[in-house]
């Protein structure tokens, strides 16, 4: 930790907010920090990048830092999509608050990155009032009404990239009608694979890591995404790890991945492209509840997902 967080005293026995609110930058860093207070023999957290607009990014390491097993998660690459730290910031205080999950925690290792867009989080939950720099305020509120929608549909970061079109996978191929040749509220690639400082956090994170699978959580459709271009043996074993996951959630997804040959410059991409090893995208949230998924929804999502991340660690 090199940053200085003003920690309240741990008193309750629920770290993570669980009810209705807007999930923020400093409340996400606020808990993991009690997390890693309340936990710390089993967990060491780490400030991993800072974000275009100087915001820190955290990463929570939680397990057997020896084990064979590791996975990486992260969510809120996309600005709009913050319930999905939320998310990942209740599944981390589960596991290790739950008797049930210290087998687990013994034999994997996960590293988790619950808010890997900190300031497309806040762009979409406040619009751009509270950037300081007056140049990089200016582009945000060009590009916002530009958009012809409300600063709640932001997914960019701050320079107005969208961080799953901006890794070193298929970069050049990609070919998306919705997409401009310059900064937008969302759809554009950036200069060049890997241009923003949250996807060199993120891989350079990725790397050191080594996992052997990763989950990044996006809303919504209920939907999980698995297939890059796999064939053989990887693709038989990414294929049934999806299925895994799909049917633990009663999510959907596309055995035979033919639905998905479109992706392009994803983290999940990267993963299966650069590294080979499985990495999914779920979706999370029924498509007709719109986006940002209404915070209220959030107990009807939680129970689905709430076991993805330890299914993920598990060999079967
Ligand atoms: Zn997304």
């Amino acid at each position: 930790m090199s940053k200085e967080l003003n920690i309240p005293a741990c008193g309750e026995p629920g770290i993570v907010t669980r009810d209705t609110q807007l999930y923020s930058p400093d409340t996400c860093a606020r808990e993991l920090a009690q997390l890693n207070r309340r936990y710390p023999g089993v967990t060491a957290l780490a400030l991993v990048g800072t974000s275009h607009l100087g915001q820190p990014i955290y990463a929570l390491k939680m397990g057997n830092d020896g084990a064979g097993r590791r996975v990486l998660v992260q969510a809120a690459m996309h600005g709009r999509e913050w319930i999905n730290a939320q998310l990942v910031m209740t599944q981390i205080e589960d596991y290790l608050s739950g008797e049930e999950y210290a087998p687990l925690l013994d034999e994997a290792c996960f590293l988790l990155v619950p808010m890997c867009n900190p300031d497309g989080v806040r762009i979409a939950q406040e619009g751009a009032g509270w950037i300081e720099d007056e140049e990089a305020r200016a582009l945000v509120e060009d590009l916002i009404a530009r958009s012809g929608q409300a600063h709640d549909q932001w997914k960019a970061n701050g320079r107005g990239v969208d961080l799953n079109r901006n890794f070193d996978a298929r970069f050049a191929e990609q070919t998306d009608p919705r997409e401009t040749a310059g900064p937008a509220y969302a759809f554009y690639r950036g200069e060049r694979a890997e241009s923003e400082p949250e996807t060199q956090a993120l891989v350079q994170l990725t790397l050191e890591f080594q996992p052997t699978v990763t989950l990044s959580y996006h809303s919504r459709g209920e939907y999980i995404y698995w297939y890059f271009g796999q064939s053989g043996e990887a693709l038989r074993r990414d294929e049934a790890l999806a299925l895994r996951l799909a049917n633990l959630a009663g999510y959907a997804c596309d055995p035979s991945g033919k639905a998905e040959i479109d992706s392009f410059g994803g983290y999940k991409d990267w993963c299966v492209q650069a590294l080979g090893i499985p990495a999914f995208t779920v979706e999370t949230g029924k498509a007709a509840w719109g986006v940002p998924v209404p915070i209220e929804r959030f107990a009807e999502i939680y129970p689905s997902c709430r076991e993805l991340t330890a299914e993920a660690a598990r060999e079967k």
